[in-house]
């Protein structure tokens, strides 16, 4: 047996450190509005459950440490919107697990940016519709380089920013999730089977506007790096 065209590269982020070790991803789940806009007063029983959205594997643009991305502004929008969030790389096999047990699935973190064409959204809100095209487009996640949760510990709390010309935008906590990465990783493994590869983008904290040729983004996410991207005219 033999592919009848060239099999597509596999997607995959590098490990921070200029190791030269590749994380390969399977697919990229998003979670939708995880964090309240003050301080969690709400009990668990209040909670709407998470709800999750996919880009494809190959949407990601990895950014290596120190390199600020040049990215054209993409086709179709009027709106393009960004979304600081921290990014969890799931190293084991998961279904049904608890939020207990959710924590031993992580391999990793890195920051990334859930870039969003707005105006694609909204029509896609407004006709009942489904939002890969205001959320799965060509290069619609740059991300950072993976950082072992074996160096950095399990994520909890620590602040996660995104400023645009060096104005802050986006200026939130992890501690402030209203469903936080155990309970997240526990639903998801409700719905699917979580395998290795899987990266999960775990919402953001407010803050998000549009963005336009001749920007530049720093998204930080405690201590997983910043990420820098430099926004151009459409190709
Ligand atoms: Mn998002």
């Amino acid at each position: 047996m033999a592919y009848v065209i060239a099999p597509p590269a596999q997607a995959a982020i590098p490990v921070a450190g200029n190791t030269g070790d590749l994380f390969p991803v399977r697919r990229v789940w998003c979670v939708g509005r995880n964090y309240a806009a003050h301080a969690r007063e709400m009990g668990a029983d209040d909670r709407e459950p998470p709800f999750f959205f996919a880009k494809p594997a190959d949407a990601l643009v990895p950014v290596a440490e120190g390199d600020e991305l040049t990215y054209p502004y993409p086709v179709a929008t009027n709106d393009l919107h960004h979304e600081v969030e921290l990014v969890v790389a799931i190293g084991k096999p998961g279904f049904n697990i608890s939020p207990e047990q959710a924590n031993d699935l992580i391999w990793g973190y890195a920051v990334g940016i859930d870039l969003t064409r707005r105006d694609r959204q909204a029509e896609a809100k407004k006709g009942g519709k489904p939002w890969e095209m205001g959320k799965a487009f060509d290069r619609s996640a740059p991300i950072g380089p993976l950082y072992p949760v074996s160096e950095t510990g399990t994520l909890e709390a620590g602040g996660i920013t995104l400023s645009v010309n060096g104005t802050p935008r986006q200026q939130g906590n992890l501690a402030d999730m209203i469903w936080p990465v155990a309970d997240i990783i526990a639903q998801l493994s409700q719905m699917v089977e979580l395998a290795p590869g899987d990266l999960i983008f775990t919402g953001t904290p407010e803050g998000v506007a549009a963005i336009g040729p001749g920007d530049r983004l720093e998204a930080s996410v405690g201590p997983v790096g910043t990420l820098k991207l430099a926004v151009t005219t459409r190709s």
